[in-house]
């Protein structure tokens, strides 16, 4: 018989298997030599109250064999030899998972990337924060597995339904994240780890006889008689194909420009905007788990918050613990901030963008098409950061409390930004109503969160790219362009999913939509 129970557990004691074998037997009330082993399915912590306690959902085994979770893994085929071809656009999560999709379906995918390999990426990153030079081609944006290889690698998603999670997290764990993602109820795999895991997906794309070419910026689409004909790219290479995927996330603005000029339709839509405000860890460890030092056994706590405000969304967003705030500008005159955290999460800060919701009329007169307006709101904000950093990447920031009063601080607190910080007004770096909902908000934040107002904590600008400013039509049926048959607009950047594993359940959708359209 195999039974499913949940246990409250202290910290200390939630890896602990003698322990949790003690509280399966008092749970279920039988005999220990019943219980033949259990798994851990979820693992969630509960810190409302003085004693934080870790909530365990356990699949118990009593009288019959133990066995191990089978991990579903992908059976991937050999398509080196296949007639058919996919080009996919874009080597982010929905640009790999659509690719694994199509070898399980033994169709070829060609993914062209801008960017580089993880590996050469590195050192790209490496100038970034040492040197505040940025390559255009490869970033904290662009080069493979996209936004997601440097990320934080938080795997959680509000977008459930949009896909099958727990078959995304198994392939994460096929390729090399730890087990443990697919039972933690906020999972996260951490900078360090990503690009390991990015490599071995492409590494097996190749070797089942896919392409994965770099160093590929796709720079035209040809289409005749409302059909995808062809790629190219500045690199000069031309494709032929009739199915296209364009993954190219929400920070390939001359893809968007791209699509515009040649009238192929896109739409401005409503993202946030705000900034990245850091605090020491401690400090938050300290208000959210009501006590002056953090328990080992608990890791940096995190906080989520919510404010409404003259009609405006103002929330926390991609909360770092133990982070550092990354800078993810895709070129030199802009300052974009993000933030990222190693797997032990263990930097001595806690970053969290807070971004206020952008709607259509706060960016309709911002440029002369309609489609870009939204994405020239975006950047002005970014450039303007620009002009009050101190040059290359230093960021504009300031004190908490001081921003909230716009005063200029007179000093800036340490800063895990590596290219540097330069005390600035924010109030004329961001719009008017987005500086006033944030300086509220800030204030109403610290009510929630004793402690969390406070002038050791930075404000740094600005964070931009949460999600894509534009959208990229599509037939809700075939996911193909109303306008260009055979062309896939997919994910973050055509504004279908907002983070790694609703990006890679969407890869996965569009070659669903591809399949069902071949009767596969
Ligand atoms: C620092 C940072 C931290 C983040 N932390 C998290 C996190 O913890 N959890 C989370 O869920 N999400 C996080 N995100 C967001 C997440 O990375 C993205 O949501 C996700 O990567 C989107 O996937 P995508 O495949 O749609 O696009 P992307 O990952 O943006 O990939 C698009 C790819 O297309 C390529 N490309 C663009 N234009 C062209 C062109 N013209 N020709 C060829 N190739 C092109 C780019 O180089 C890029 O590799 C983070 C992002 C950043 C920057």
């Amino acid at each position: 018989m195999q039974q499913t129970i949940t246990i409250k557990l202290k910290p200390a004691e939630a890896d602990n298997a003698t322990v949790i074998n003690r509280h399966i037997g008092s749970t279920i009330a039988v005999a220990k030599n019943r219980i033949s082993g259990f798994h851990v399915i979820k693992r969630s912590l509960d810190a409302r109250s003085r004693q934080p306690w870790i909530i365990l959902t356990v699949l118990v085994f009593v009288d019959e064999p133990f066995y191990s979770p089978v991990i579903q893994q992908l059976t991937l085929l050999d398509v080196s030899a296949s007639k058919e071809h996919v080009v996919i656009v874009g080597a982010g999560p929905a640009g790999l998972f659509a690719a694994l999709k199509l070898i399980e379906n033994g169709i070829k995918p060609i993914i062209l990337e801008r960017g580089q390999d993880v590996r050469t990426r590195r050192r790209d990153l490496a100038r970034i924060n040492k040197e505040g030079i940025i390559n255009p081609e490869s970033n904290y944006c662009f080069g493979e597995g996209g936004a997601g290889t440097y990320s934080d690698g938080k795997l959680y998603t509000r977008s459930s339904k949009r896909g099958d999670v727990a078959r995304i997290l198994n392939v994460l764990v096929q390729f090399g994240a730890e087990e443990r993602i697919r039972a933690d109820a906020h999972p996260h795999i951490g900078t360090n780890k990503l690009p390991q895991i990015i490599t071995a997906i492409r590494e097996r794309i190749i070797a089942c006889g896919g392409q994965v070419l770099f160093g590929q910026k796709v720079n035209d689409l040809i289409v005749q008689d409302g059909k995808i004909k062809a790629v190219r790219t500045a690199a000069g290479l031309e494709l032929a194909t009739d199915q296209l995927i364009l993954a190219t996330g929400h920070s390939a603005r001359d893809i968007f420009e791209l699509l515009d000029s040649k009238n192929i339709l896109i739409e401005s839509k409503p993202f946030a905007l705000g900034v990245r405000v850091e605090h020491p860890q401690e400090l938050i460890d300290q208000i959210q788990y009501h006590c002056p030092v953090r328990d080992p056994y608990l890791p940096p706590a995190s906080y989520n918050l919510v404010h409404q405000i003259g009609g405006k969304g103002v929330f926390s967003f991609c909360m770092c613990p133990g982070g550092i705030i990354a800078p993810a500008a895709t070129a030199a005159n802009e300052i974009v901030v993000n933030g990222w955290s190693p797997s032990k999460r263990n930097n001595p800060f806690a970053n969290s963008g807070i971004v206020v919701s952008i709607e259509e009329k706060d960016y309709q007169d911002h440029h002369q098409s309609p489609a870009l307006a939204a994405l020239a709101f975006q950047h002005e904000v970014e450039k303007r950061a620009f002009d009050h950093g101190g040059g290359k990447l230093v960021a504009p920031a300031q004190r908490l409390v001081d921003f909230s009063q716009r005063k200029l601080s007179a000093d800036l607190p340490d800063c895990s930004y590596l290219p540097g910080i330069n005390s600035a007004p924010l109030d004329q770096v961001l719009p008017p109503f987005v500086y006033s909902a944030l300086a509220n908000a800030f204030i109403e934040f610290g009510k929630k969160m004793k402690g969390y107002f406070t002038n050791d904590a930075l404000v740094v600008a600005t964070e931009s790219r949460t999600s894509s400013p534009i959208r990229i039509p599509r037939d809700n049926e075939t996911l193909e362009h109303p306008q260009v048959k055979g062309l896939y607009p997919c994910s973050e950047g055509a504004g279908y999913a907002g983070g790694i594993v609703s990006a890679a359940m969407d890869g996965e959708n569009v070659v669903s939509a591809i399949l069902k359209r071949k009767n596969y």
